[in-house]
């Protein structure tokens, strides 16, 4: 079929093109495997049929019904930032720009929130926001190139997510248009029924998002500076799992391994160097070119590159010998007393940890350079070279599982080093960034696959999850699985509810194959306490009773408020009732209810969502059981989030969190609910 004509001919006011420029421009999203094509001439092998840039809901909601009429696929497209391969068209495809969908549609300031179309790029809404006081607290090293819709798609993390939570954190409600085109608005209801963590994640799967409403804070009006030493990365991820658990919220919390450290040690020596030495260059009419042929520093890097298992060796005789350890940089958002009074309780746990404190300059630092660190990939390419990230996040309990296992099996194909910057009162997610060669492009690509592929698998078999925040795309599709089992069937179910005609980015975050069918561990006798992350986990017939005598003996607690039901009431009602009296999670974002669950389904099948403090493998299948009544299933056992006596300072939000259930939601809310509970 001519997309072009045909399309055209149906929708004649919709802007689009198919000129080979615009075609290649979308071929693809920054998944750097595709870097290594490009890097031998093998320039957007993926070029979709047709680009079009819809500037309303009603013309998505048109595009989205041509397209499943006619069965021709369709791409939501963001800023194109992301790095799993979620954008990867084909010629029979239709790529939908969001971003002439940029207007704000209601500023509510008491509250505060804003309902901002998709489309809108990250870095020039923060800057309108700060321009008003205010600041939604997201900041991806891609906000200068990433979008609202993307940021949902992909349940994103910022740099500050250690007070303001992630993307899912931030959503009061979203407006989608899904399979068929029907326009749909989902809103976040605290007690459920709740989709919006259904389509938070969904990565183009399951519907556009055209606009969302998000939650906002006064912009900071101080922040306190703080950096430490630790003898090793352990030593300072204790750290942080200490100043979490104590209810301290530092908005940027971020662990260098001692590798990792130096660079960013030299880094900064350099770049004072450089400008303490030359004076500003004058600006000049036409921009220097840099050399583009291999130079002697990029052999070097290729050969050190091509023996990854000696040089982490090396590197890691180096760190222990040279380096001066593990760093820690935190900084802390909010009043000046409280920031001065939280860094000193942080400044206390550290000492106590064994760190030495570095000063204010190194979090300085990183502040003014937040942003310059994720782009300085293009060199390592342009050297014959690759690089990747890979973010995975598990319970405390489970980490240093997880940091080696990852590590070990990156390392045996690339040179490998790692920071943490996402943490939780009961886990954190470990940012693993790697780099390799081999004699040619083909073989890099087999290397870069090999490390992939043993990492995944090491991180599934050490109980973390395969992403944190940069989402499953086409490149951990494969292993969803792996981690989901029945869940990827539940997820294709929901597909099947919300895009009939699967038109919506097919291929993309659901494995071609079937789940692996794998046994589901049964419910526990009594409450289990993993003491180090803080998560209890008690069987669905366990009683809020029975969870917190269990919990009281280590002087922890569910920490319910006064509309929490009767304490003989078990956890299966508690939660399909919408667990009233759970903390709040507006309040604290950072803190969540449930970590991980097992649930029966209706139709008698066995999910198993495993504990992580956040994940992004799709939609949050949770979403399915709190406060739907039964309706998908029972919940069989949950690991909840057990509180000690600190409590953290609360954020103040006016947004509704129980907003009334319309008909046409609840439609779509039954729908869903329908597909999940008969998979079998
Ligand atoms: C240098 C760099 C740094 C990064 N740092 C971070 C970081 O700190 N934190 C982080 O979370 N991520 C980070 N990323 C990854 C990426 O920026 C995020 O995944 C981001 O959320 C993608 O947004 P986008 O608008 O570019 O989406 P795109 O890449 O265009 O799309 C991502 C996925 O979402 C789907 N999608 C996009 N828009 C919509 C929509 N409106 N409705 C439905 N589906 C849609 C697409 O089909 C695709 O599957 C980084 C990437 C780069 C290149």
């Amino acid at each position: 079929m001519n997309l072009d004509e045909e399309l055209g001919r149906a929708l004649p006011r919709i802007a689009r093109s198919a000129a080979p420029p615009d075609r290649i421009t979308y071929a693809r999203d920054l998944w750097p495997r595709h870097h290594l094509a490009v890097s031998e001439g093998r320039i957007a092998e993926h070029r979709p049929g047709l680009v079009v840039w819809p500037e309303s809901t009603e013309e998505v909601a048109e595009i989205v019904r041509w397209c499943a009429g006619s069965g021709v696929p369709l791409v939501p497209f963001g800023a194109g930032s992301g790095v799993c391969g979620g954008i990867l068209p084909t010629s029979d495809v239709v790529v939908m720009d969001l971003k002439r969908m940029k207007r704000w549609r209601r500023l509510e300031r008491d509250a505060p929130w804003l309902e901002v179309e998709a489309g809108a790029l990250g870095i020039t809404l923060e800057e309108a926001l700060n321009d008003q006081d205010l600041t939604l607290g997201h900041f991806p090293s891609s906000i200068l190139c990433s979008t609202v819709g993307g940021w949902v798609a992909a349940r994103s993390a910022g740099q500050c997510s250690g007070l303001y939570g992630k993307i899912e954190d931030m959503v009061a409600s979203l407006e989608c248009v899904v399979g068929r085109g029907e326009v749909v608005r989902f809103e976040r209801r605290v007690h459920g029924p709740d989709a919006t963590p259904l389509i938070i994640g969904s990565e183009g799967v399951l519907g556009v998002v055209t606009s969302a409403k998000l939650r906002l804070h006064p912009a900071p009006p101080a922040r306190a500076f703080g950096a430490y030493s630790f003898p090793s990365v352990e030593a300072g991820w204790s750290a942080m799992r200490e100043m979490f658990q104590a209810g301290l919220r530092p908005a940027v919390a971020r662990l260098y391994d001692p590798f990792d450290s130096m660079i960013a040690r030299m880094g900064a020596g350099r770049r004072a160097r450089r400008a303490a030495a030359a004076p500003a260059p004058a600006p000049t009419a036409k921009p220097r070119t840099r050399r583009m042929g291999p130079g002697a520093g990029a052999l070097a890097l290729r050969s050190a590159l091509r023996v990854p298992g000696l040089v982490n060796k090396v590197v890691d005789l180096i760190g222990t010998r040279v380096s001066t350890g593990a760093t820690l940089v935190l900084i802390f958002e909010g009043s000046l007393d409280a920031g001065r009074e939280d860094m000193a309780r942080a400044h206390a746990i550290a000492l106590r940890l064994g760190a030495r404190a570095l000063g204010e300059e190194p979090a300085r630092h990183w502040l003014d350079h937040r942003y310059s660190v994720s782009y300085r990939q293009a060199p390592v390419f342009m050297a014959g070279a690759f690089s990747d990230t890979m973010e995975v996040a598990a319970p405390w309990s489970r980490l240093e599982g997880l940091y080696h296992a990852v590590r070990a099996a990156l390392g045996r194909h690339v040179f490998v080093m790692a920071h943490l910057s996402h943490a939780y009162p009961d886990g954190c997610s470990i940012y693993f960034t790697f780099a390799g060669s081999a004699s040619s492009v083909g073989a890099a690509e087999a290397t870069y696959d090999a490390a992939w592929r043993g990492a995944l698998d090491a991180a599934i078999a050490a109980g973390g999850t395969l992403s944190h925040h940069h989402g499953v795309g086409r490149s951990k599709a494969p292993r969803l699985g792996g981690e989901l089992g029945l869940g990827v069937d539940v997820v294709h179910a929901l597909r099947g509810a919300l895009d009939p005609a699967g038109i919506m980015n097919p291929g993309n975050l659901l494995p071609r194959e079937p789940a692996p069918r794998r046994p589901v561990a049964p419910p526990p006798a009594v409450p289990v306490l993993d003491r180090m992350s803080l998560l209890v986990r008690a069987a669905g017939t366990a009683t809020l009773g029975d969870v917190e005598r269990a919990l009281s003996q280590g002087g922890l607690t569910l920490g319910l408020g006064p509309d929490a039901p009767p304490l003989d009431t078990t956890l299966d009602v508690w939660i399909a009732g919408g667990a009233r009296g759970a903390p709040d999670p507006w309040e604290d974002p950072v803190d969540h209810l449930v970590a991980g669950f097992t649930a029966r389904l209706k139709s008698g099948a066995e999910l198993e969502v495993r504990p992580a403090p956040r994940r992004a493998v799709g939609p949050d299948l949770f979403a399915l059981f709190l406060g739907a009544r039964g309706a998908v299933g029972e919940i069989r056992s949950a690991y909840l989030r057990a509180h000690g006596p600190s409590q953290a300072r609360r954020l103040s939000s006016g947004i509704n969190r129980d907003p009334s259930l319309p008909d046409a939601e609840r439609g779509w809310l039954d729908r869903i609910a329908d597909a999940a509970a008969h998979v079998r």
